[in-house]
């Protein structure tokens, strides 16, 4: 029984990460569901943070293109520049930790497993009701997802299938909303994005499970996003991946 800080897809935006862990709640260990770096202006920084702190890892779509394990040819224009700056600029040693990163899906706990995609594929999105109707969990009641940059999920009660996702409006403050988890369920959870939200809310995204509670708590972190887009800039990679923080798509 334990508490396990849930983060994924950090993608190189050290100020993002940052903000996340000074703001997180007491926890025992951290699980990251992948893409550490990718698009972001840091990849070193937010690759070593992570690691330091790390307990359980599965690599995402974006950490094998930047460790060159596949090519790029299936990314758009604008991730695969991103891919291949952050793959020069990543040290040696942390080219070859990334290298290693393993494959999802992993089971840290009992009853729950994490993946970055999904079960059956660490590159295919879950973002629909049918999208998670077709998961192959199997009957582990609880799967950490990400991969999407949506924050929330997906619970089944009794073959009836329902959207989990924040239905307080965004402010420009922290925020944290609660889901108890029913012992009958089947969930998948997305904890957002720390570090390239898409979910419309520009704030960086985590989540917390409380195993012996059962409750999942999401949360929302404003942080310095000048501070991220310029990163992004000097390293002359595209705008587009400097704006799109600001808008939170
Ligand atoms: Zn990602």
């Amino acid at each position: 029984m334990a508490r396990i800080l849930l983060i994924s897809d950090v993608h190189g935006n050290i100020e993002a990460l940052e903000a996340s862990l000074a703001a997180a709640p007491s926890h025992d260990h951290i699980w990251n569901l992948g893409d550490i770096v990718g698009y972001g202006g840091a990849p070193n920084q937010a690759l070593e943070l992570c690691r330091s702190l790390g307990t359980v890892f599965v690599r995402g779509n974006h950490d094998k293109a930047c460790a060159g394990l596949v090519s790029t040819d299936d990314f758009n224009p604008v991730a695969a520049v991103s891919a291949h700056w952050t793959r020069r600029e990543l040290s040696a040693e942390n080219l070859a930790w990334l290298t290693a990163l393993p494959q999802g899906p992993a089971s840290p706990a009992k009853r729950c497993q994490i993946v970055h995609g999904s079960p059956a594929n660490e590159d295919e999105y879950i973002l629909s009701l049918h999208d998670a109707r077709h998961a192959p969990v199997g009957d582990i009641p609880v799967t950490f997802f990400g991969h999407t940059h949506v924050q929330g999920g997906f619970v089944d009660n009794n073959h009836h299938w329902s959207e989990l996702y924040n239905e307080q409006p965004t402010t420009q403050e922290m925020q944290r909303w609660d889901l108890p988890l029913l012992a009958q369920a089947r969930y998948l959870i997305n904890p957002g994005s720390v570090g390239q939200p898409r979910d419309g809310d520009w704030r960086a995204a985590f989540a917390l499970w409380d195993s012996a509670a059962q409750t999942v708590s999401y949360y929302r972190v404003p942080y310095d996003i000048a501070r991220a887009q310029q990163r992004i800039r000097s390293a002359g990679m595209p705008e587009w991946l400097a704006s799109r923080l600001g808008k939170g798509r």
